[in-house]
């Protein structure tokens, strides 16, 4: 472990904390952060970054960053997603130290303590990880699987219940932030860059105000993510499966043609013919989907497009942004 100097005396905690129409709950966060922060850290900014919300959230960041020199904003031109959202607060904190946490107080910032004093320790990553108490019985369920089929796939260990609650030494973030994909899967990313990382539990905590962004959509396709962004397995499946049936065939061709010389009766065809080319013809549409996904990759990727675009932030109104390009 690396023993370098984290919280120093002028050590600087950067919390950065991504919102999208959060405007009901900001006010009890930054009384509850302004509450706890001073005694977890000797200097600390709180760094909202409004994801293009539509609703007074904007207005009442700035009223917090008016009020109170601690906080800072970062406003993107719309709605980039929490990827996005997260990425743009990393590269704005300056942070020696930078936590990453929720606005709805789902995260809950007394375990800053525990995590920045962990952090001291000589860990570059702390994470806290929740049980999953209140979820669905069937949310929960599907989680557990799919954490396991993931470990399964991808080269990155990533486990159930660790989200972005997080806090990292300055050069675990420039780890990240040297990361430049533009299709951004946070857990694996986190994973990714390794380093020394500790874990601490805690019991699930039910959202304070407004409504979760997840729906069952946006979940499936945070799935897929997951499991495209960090390998190639799927392709290969497709290859080990491509072999097998094609082999398969095969052998079932020389079966019939020895079949019918030996016993000189027609091979009845029908029913094998449609189970070939339905077998087939599903395989090929999953992979040709399977490789279009890839595809899809590439062309994003090779746009270079920037991760977000910046339209306001508490230093400046004026100028547009461009970041993390
Ligand atoms: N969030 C964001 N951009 C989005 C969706 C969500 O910045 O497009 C923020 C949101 O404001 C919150 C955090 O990401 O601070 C987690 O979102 P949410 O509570 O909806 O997710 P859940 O806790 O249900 O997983
Ligand atoms: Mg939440």
């Amino acid at each position: 472990m690396g023993g370098f100097p984290v919280l120093g005396e002028r050590m600087r905690l950067s919390v950065v904390v991504p919102c999208f129409n959060e405007e009901n709950g900001l006010a009890s966060l930054h009384e509850v952060l302004a509450d706890v922060l001073p005694s977890v850290a000797p200097d600390f900014e709180i760094l909202l970054v409004d994801d293009g919300s539509t609703d007074g959230t904007l207005a009442k960041m700035r009223a917090l960053a008016a009020s109170d020199p601690r906080v800072r904003f970062v406003a993107l031109s719309r709605n980039f997603g929490k990827e996005s959202a997260m990425l743009a607060g990393l590269s704005e904190a300056k942070g020696d130290a930078v936590a990453i946490m929720d606005a709805d107080l789902q995260h809950p910032p007394e375990l800053l303590r525990r995590m920045i004093g962990l952090l001291e320790t000589g860990y570059d990553q702390v994470v806290a990880r929740r049980d999953r108490k209140g979820d669905g019985r069937m949310r929960s369920l599907i989680s557990k699987t799919y954490y396991r089929t993931m470990n399964r796939l991808v080269d990155v260990r990533l486990r159930d219940g660790e989200g972005d609650f997080r806090v990292l030494t300055r050069r675990a973030v420039d780890a990240l932030l040297s990361l430049r994909e533009y299709n951004r899967f946070s857990k694996g990313l986190f994973a990714w860059i390794g380093f020394d990382t500790a874990v601490i539990d805690y019991q699930n905590v039910q959202r304070q105000a407004g409504s979760s962004k997840w729906t069952f959509g946006k979940l499936l396709n945070y799935g897929i993510d997951g499991v495209v962004s960090f390998n190639n397995r799927p392709l290969r499946l497709a290859i080990y499966l491509g072999l097998l049936v094609t082999l398969l065939a095969f052998g079932y061709a020389g079966y019939v043609v020895v079949d019918v010389l030996a016993s000189g009766v027609d091979a009845p065809g029908y029913a094998t013919l449609m189970v070939g080319v339905a077998g087939l013809g599903g395989l090929q549409l999953l992979f040709l989907g399977v490789m279009g996904e890839y595809v899809g990759r590439i062309y994003y990727e090779s746009k270079r497009r920037p991760h977000f675009l910046v339209k306001e932030t508490s230093d400046t109104r004026v100028s547009v942004v461009a970041g993390a390009e």
